[in-house]
């Protein structure tokens, strides 16, 4: 039984109201940072529960300029996770710091707290934890850890507005918690991100650094430091605000299809599935399955394809690509093998708004067809 329609990874759920939303601000002229912007930060806050957020033309900028308000630069070291979207590391270069990079959980996908401290040396100034593929990494954890070495904390949040550990919304444990609104994501402006802090000093910062270099002292705009172009614009965050109210229903539909994938790919012995601690909430972001050696990834994918089912890899293993390895030349499968596995052998599985029970339980009768 061949589906009619391909099946794409993700589709992003933009619905009239979101599209009203960002056609008001069109037909009012405001196209750059404005209103618009500040009341879409007043709901993150709100929804985050933290003093300050402050949005960003997209992700890798907010991470960007998390590392800039701390100077964070030539000489010193930052942590990454072996395994994430290859921005998490490129920021680290951008500043001209070093990525120091720690192999992966294999059944979280979320950086080994057990060889986080291993890797801390005297010049290293920041841990950026990733919440991979909207699972809560074991946060807590890692900012015991980062204040017992007085290190600052900025957590790669991208994937996981909304997740959870203990009850506490990730992204809000360290100084900086970083979100982006990428169309891969739960909800999307198409690009944009956020920065949250509670850390109204930094908070100022970052707003001078986004925004050209201006602040308004004694009324009037001055240009007090050499500052970047990453502001969001009225539209976008119109349009992604509009989402925002739904995301708590977004997150709900989401894992109540997670849950089909559990239960019909639960007793196949060729994958295995990802794993949620009891104290996280995760948000699917990504359903990120692995499958076992003996099995060839990339012709699962043509499988898949000719089943008119899209799939992709989850993240990277990023020591292993071009840029690091050359630049590194780190012994990439005696240090990271849990992040080349992963990332050789993991599969991202649709899961979005726009499919329902019957798509995923389609989906799921495919894998276990090819996969006996
Ligand atoms: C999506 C993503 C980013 C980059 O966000 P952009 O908004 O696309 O720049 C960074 N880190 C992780 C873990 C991501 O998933």
């Amino acid at each position: 039984m061949l589906k009619e329609r391909f099946i794409p990874l993700m589709i992003p759920d933009i619905q009239q109201q979101d599209i009203d939303a960002l056609t008001d601000v069109l037909r009012s002229g405001m196209l750059i940072q404005g209103k618009k912007v500040e009341e879409f930060e007043h709901s993150i806050a709100n929804y985050l529960n933290v003093k300050h957020a402050i949005a960003i033309s997209n992700g890798t900028a907010t991470l960007h300029l998390a590392l800039l308000a701390y100077g964070i630069g030539k000489g010193d070291e930052v942590i990454v996770p072996a395994f994430s979207y290859i921005a998490t590391a490129n920021v680290v270069e951008l500043v001209g710091a070093t990525p120091i990079f720690v192999d992966i959980d294999r059944s979280t996908f979320n950086i080994n707290t057990d060889l986080l401290e291993l890797a801390i040396t005297s010049k290293t100034k920041a841990i950026i934890p990733v919440h991979e593929f909207g699972l809560a990494c074991n946060i807590s954890e890692i900012c015991e850890i980062a204040k017992k070495h007085e290190l600052i904390v900025i957590e790669d949040a991208a994937c996981a507005l909304g997740a959870k550990e203990n009850d506490r919304f990730a992204g809000t444990f360290g100084q900086i918690g970083s979100f982006s609104f990428h169309p891969r994501k739960a909800i999307t402006s198409g690009e944009g991100g956020m920065l949250v802090t509670n850390d109204d000093d930094l908070a100022k910062k970052i707003r001078i650094l986004r925004n050209h270099g201006i602040d308004m002292i004694d009324g009037k705009m001055e240009f007090v430091d050499a500052g970047y172009n990453y502001r969001m614009t009225d539209f976008q965050a119109a349009l992604v605000h509009s989402q925002l109210k739904r995301l708590p229903d977004i997150l709900d539909y989401k894992r109540g299809l997670s849950e089909i994938y559990f239960e019909d790919l639960g007793s196949n012995a060729n994958l295995s599935l990802p794993y949620a601690a009891a104290n996280k909430v995760h948000t699917w972001q990504s359903f990120h399955i692995l499958l076992n050696d003996t099995i060839d990834r990339d012709q699962f994918f043509i499988k898949m394809n000719e089943h008119q089912i899209g799939v992709n890899y989850g993240a990277q293993c990023m020591p292993s690509q071009i840029f690091f390895k050359k630049k590194y030349k780190l012994n990439v499968e005696a240090m990271f093998p849990n992040a080349l596995n992963a990332y050789k052998q993991g599969v991202v599985l649709p899961l979005y708004e726009k499919l329902n029970s019957d798509d995923l339980h389609y989906i799921a009768a495919t894998i276990n067809s090819l996969l006996t």
